[in-house]
């Protein structure tokens, strides 16, 4: 990473993993590939890029499908044949992704845990690396290349084994609510929370596993609103938006 101007605020992230679901490309309440709304993502990412934070991106497919949903009511399809389809449904938004990324002028690698030569780079842990090191954006899809987990088990993974500062998780709300702040206007919006606030008052942030995961590694993760212009940027600069879920004092 270049080294900051003289007098320039430091980063307070060096690396970070974004986690933005598929429901970011297309417009609420619809499915599919939106590229308006891709492009929204991409010019907040490419942004926030160019203060030189390096960043992975994990992403979603729930636009498109999620195996889970998928398979229920119905027999003919194996969950996992529909969690396959789920992960593939991820390299669709990758590449759109990547390419109206591009179009902005970034520098970027489309990586993937289910080999797709000739579409993608196999995703290899050192090879992400050095990408990240040479301020490429790297898109990772196809989630951990298994069936029966979701796209947030990858990106903690993928925060993990990157080392990233912070696994930074888009969605469609403003942060972590005391209840669904779709249902109940009353809701209240937690600024900050520790693992154990979230533990002890069975809060929905990320799968189980996922949150599971982060909190013994002791990574924090930042959940804040994508739709809200600027966010991703403010979030990847480390202002505070969200909520952010830190460690448990030891
Ligand atoms: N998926 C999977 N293994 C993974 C990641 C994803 O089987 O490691 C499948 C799973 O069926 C999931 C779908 O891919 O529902 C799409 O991902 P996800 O639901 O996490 O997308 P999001 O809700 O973030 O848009």
């Amino acid at each position: 990473m270049t080294d900051p101007a003289p007098g320039a605020v430091p980063l307070p992230y060096r690396r970070v993993v974004l986690k933005i679901s598929g429901e970011g490309f297309c417009n609420p309440r619809e499915r599919g590939i939106v590229m308006d709304c891709v492009l929204h993502i991409a010019r907040q990412t490419v942004q926030a890029a160019r203060h030189g934070v390096q960043i992975a991106i994990v992403l979603g497919g729930g636009n498109i499908l999620r195996g889970a949903q998928f398979t229920s009511g119905q027999t003919c399809v194996h969950e996992a044949t529909a969690h396959y389809m789920g992960m593939i449904a991820t390299v669709m938004n990758g590449l759109a992704l990547q390419d109206a990324m591009e179009s902005l002028g970034a520098d970027t690698r489309l990586m993937t845990a289910i080999r797709m030569d000739g579409v993608a780079e196999p995703y290899i842990r050192r090879r992400a690396r050095r990408h990240l090191e040479k301020e490429r954006i790297v898109i990772l899809v196809a989630g951990t290349g298994s069936p029966f987990v979701t796209t947030d088990t990858a990106a903690a993974q993928r925060a993990l084994e990157l080392d990233a500062d912070v696994l930074l998780k888009a969605t469609r709300v403003d942060g972590v609510f005391s209840d669904d702040p779709e249902r109940n206007p009353h809701a209240v919006l937690y600024p900050e929370l520790t693992y154990d606030d979230v533990h002890r008052q069975n809060l929905r942030v990320m799968d189980q596993e996922a949150i599971a995961k982060c909190r013994e590694y002791a990574l924090p993760i930042l959940v804040f609103n994508f739709r809200k212009e600027g966010n991703i940027q403010r979030a990847v600069g480390g202002q505070r938006v969200g909520t952010l879920i830190r460690p448990d004092l030891a």
